[in-house]
């Protein structure tokens, strides 16, 4: 068998399985409202949360980097790549994060494989959310330690498994700060505890925290007013651009640049990239504007979805998963959603479990009030036509 008649018969079971997964492209900036597939669409799952990807004033500083020093780094950091912006945002990250020092990766996902794999020995013990991101599944199943997986949030459960690890030389607690599928917040001040009574370190993994919660942005360490050791995040959701980051003490960002491989043998961001996530941080920092008006959006589309009689998890977070149940249904839901000019995608298992099949909303501080007004109008529309509500 050649190995395309292999892959065939692989992707045809991924397709009788209604798991099947296509490409759609876009032919605009992001925004509210792009251009999908040669149609317009209003775009409800986005994670450009505060409307920064496409900001005039990003662009333009943008710009300048761009001509100052190309558009590639030519070297990973410890060789040709580390530029005085390198430096520069990661100064920027660890004050606006109000962590004693930062350090940058080409990814959210590659830092949070760096911190797992390299930090954790043999004989440790990671204790994993249920429903931690792909990246920090990855983490971990690269660690030398062991993982045990507790329930989603659960700080009874978590308890319990901090008692049955203490015969193991450390203990890792890994969280996201914001839960990417169910918008749920970690519970982050009650983690904290447990951490100090159990004497376990603790890791959060902030990217969708990041701009959005916290009086000035700064994620869920702000919003609960706690400082776990080590928080990961990433400058491609609401900072706008691309990339990922580490904060915490300046040992262990030593100790990442001289053992983590994610870092090491990586080309480093383009500086362009580190200008414009640079000024980001400015923006995010100091107007609350945007995140008034996002999370204004947040409140109005749960409310009204919540009154209608659809069922929506997770809390104030711009991820608004609005639960249909049946997968077929959810496929179709999101079909005529498109037919009414939205864009937002059904997750289906096995990335969400059995029977919680979902349209999966996220919301930005630039979709107006109209573009909200007839997302709800069709919800309730296809809704009933489904007989959700
Ligand atoms: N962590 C979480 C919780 C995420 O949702 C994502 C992106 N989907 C990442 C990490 C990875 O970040 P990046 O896109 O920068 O690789």
């Amino acid at each position: 068998m050649s190995i395309n008649q292999w892959l065939s018969q692989r992707i045809e079971k991924t397709k009788q399985a209604g798991l099947y997964r296509e490409l759609r492209t876009m032919s605009t900036a992001p925004q509210p409202k792009m251009l999908v597939n040669g149609t317009q669409k209003i775009v409800f799952s986005s994670n450009n949360y505060l409307g920064l990807a496409n900001d005039p004033i990003l662009i333009e500083e943008a710009l300048k980097t761009l001509q100052e020093f190309g558009v590639g780094s030519s070297g990973s950091r410890l060789t040709t790549g580390n530029t005085e912006w390198h430096e520069k945002l990661e100064q920027r990250i660890a004050s606006f994060k109000r962590m004693e020092a930062a350090l940058l990766f080409s990814s959210g996902y590659l830092a949070n494989i760096g911190v797992l794999s390299s930090l954790p020995e043999k004989g440790d013990v990671l204790l994993s959310d249920q429903l931690n991101h792909a990246s920090i599944i990855d983490g971990c199943r690269l660690s030398k330690a062991e993982t045990v997986i507790y329930k989603h949030s659960d700080m009874s459960n978590l308890e319990k498994k901090l008692k049955e690890t203490q015969t193991y030389t450390r203990r890792f607690i890994v969280t996201d700060g914001v839960f990417s599928m169910d918008g749920t917040i970690a519970p982050l001040d009650e983690i904290m505890k447990l951490s100090k009574r159990y004497d376990a370190y603790v890791i959060v993994d902030d990217a969708h925290a990041t701009g959005v919660l916290g009086e000035r942005g700064r994620g869920t360490s702000e919003l609960f007013g706690v400082s776990p050791d080590v928080v990961v995040g990433t400058l491609s959701k609401a900072v706008g651009v691309e990339g990922g980051f580490v904060t915490g003490s300046r040992v262990l960002i030593d100790f990442l640049i001289n053992h983590t491989r994610t870092f090491i043998f990586q080309t480093s961001l383009p500086p362009v990239s580190c200008g414009a996530a640079y000024t980001s941080l400015d923006i995010i920092e100091k107007s609350q504007e945007l995140r008034e008006r996002l999370h204004r959006q947040i409140k109005i589309i749960k409310s009204t979805l919540e009154a209608m009689g659809f069922t929506v998890y997770g809390q104030n977070t711009p991820i608004i998963p609005v639960i249909i149940g049946d997968t077929a249904k959810s496929v179709i839901f999101s079909k005529k959603l498109q037919e009414n000019g939205i864009y937002a995608p059904a997750i289906r298992p096995p990335t969400v479990p059995k029977g919680e099949s979902r349209i999966r909303l996220t919301v930005t501080a630039t979709h107006n009030d109209s573009q909200v007004e007839h997302l709800l109008t069709s919800f309730k529309d296809i809704g009933r036509e489904l007989k959700i509500i």
